[in-house]
C-alpha cells in the first residue's frame, strides 16, 4: 500500500490525537504530505513531526470558525501545495438527557462536528475542481444511523454529515470530486476513555466482532476510501464497527 497516496496533499482535522492521528499516520505512510489541523498548535504541530516521511506541518484551526478555515486553507495551499485529500474528523461531544441538554451544548456540537465539515468542504472545493481531483471523507459515527440517548446532539450532527456527504458527492461527482463517510462503532481514544471496564464490556457483548475497534481499524479504511483503488465509490456511509449496525 505504501505510496499509492505519493505526492498528494491531505489535511485531516483533529489530526492531533485519537481517530485523526492515526488517519493521518496511515495517510503518511501511504505517502502524503499531511496538513494536521487542531485546535491546540502544540498538539497539531508536534503530530506532524512525528509522521512517517517528510513535509507535513501542523496548523492551528478552530474548524467551526469559517474565516478561520479558509485562512487556513490558504496557508496550507502555500506551504504545502494543492489539497486533494481532505478528512473531516474533528469532532466533541456534549452529552445529556434531551431535557437537561443546554442551548450551548446543542450549538457547539453542530457549530464542530456539521458546520466545521461544511467549512473545510467549501473552502478546499473550489481548488479540487479546477484540478479535477479530491477525496473527502468525513467521519460520522453509527450514533448518526442509530440514534443514542443522551447524545441528541452528537447523533444530529452525525446524521446531518450523511446528508452533506451525499448532496456533496452528487454536486461534485461530475468534477472529479468523490465524497463518502465512514462510521465508526466505539473506539478506543480519548472521547471513549471515560468509559468505566464494566460499560467497556458490556459494549462489547453488543458487538459481534466482540470488541471495541482501534484506531488502526478506522484509518485503514480511510486510507482506502481516499486512494485510487476506490475511484468508484462515492457517497457511502461505510459503518466500521465490528458489526453493530447491519
Ligand atoms: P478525540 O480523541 O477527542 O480527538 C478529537 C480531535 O479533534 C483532537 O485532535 C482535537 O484537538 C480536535 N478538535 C476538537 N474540536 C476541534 C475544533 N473545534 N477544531 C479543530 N479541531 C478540533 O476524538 P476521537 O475519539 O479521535 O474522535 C475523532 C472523530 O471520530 C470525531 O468526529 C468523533 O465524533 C468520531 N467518532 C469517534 C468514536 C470513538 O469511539 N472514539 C466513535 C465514532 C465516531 P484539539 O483539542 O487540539 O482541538
Amino acid at each position: 500500500m505504501s505510496g499509492a497516496l505519493e505526492g498528494s496533499v491531505a489535511v485531516v482535522t483533529g489530526g492531533s490525537r485519537g481517530i485523526g492521528r492515526g488517519i493521518a499516520e496511515a495517510l503518511a505512510g501511504a505517502g502524503a504530505r499531511v496538513a494536521v489541523v487542531a485546535r491546540g498548535e502544540s498538539g497539531a504541530v508536534a503530530t506532524a513531526g512525528e509522521l512517517p516521511g517528510s513535509g507535513h506541518a501542523g496548523f492551528a484551526c478552530d474548524v467551526s470558525d469559517g474565516e478561520a478555515v479558509a485562512a487556513t486553507v490558504g496557508a496550507i495551499e502555500e506551504q504545502l501545495g494543492p489539497i486533494a485529500i481532505l478528512i473531516n474528523n474533528a469532532g466533541v461531544t456534549r452529552d445529556n438527557i434531551l431535557l437537561r441538554l443546554k442551548n450551548d451544548d446543542w450549538d457547539q456540537v453542530i457549530d464542530i462536528n456539521l458546520k466545521g465539515a461544511f467549512n473545510f468542504i467549501r473552502a478546499v472545493t473550489r481548488g479540487m475542481m479546477k484540478r479535477r481531483e479530491g477525496a473527502i471523507v468525513n467521519v460520522s459515527s453509527v450514533v448518526g444511523l442509530m440514534g443514542n440517548a443522551g447524545q441528541a446532539n452528537y447523533a444530529a450532527s452525525k446524521a446531518g454529515l450523511h446528508g452533506l456527504t451525499k448532496s456533496v458527492a452528487r454536486e461534485l461527482a461530475s468534477r472529479g470530486v468523490r465524497c463518502n463517510a465512514i462510521a465508526p462503532g466505539y473506539i478506543r481514544t480519548d472521547m471513549t476513555a471515560e468509559l468505566s471496564e464494566e460499560q467497556t464490556s458490556a459494549l462489547a457483548d453488543q458487538i459481534p466482532l466482540g470488541r471495541l475497534g482501534e484506531v488502526d481499524d478506522i484509518a485503514g479504511v480511510v486510507r482506502f476510501l481516499v486512494g485510487p483503488e476506490a475511484r468508484y465509490i462515492t457517497g457511502q456511509v461505510l459503518a466500521v464497527d465490528g458489526g453493530m449496525v447491519m
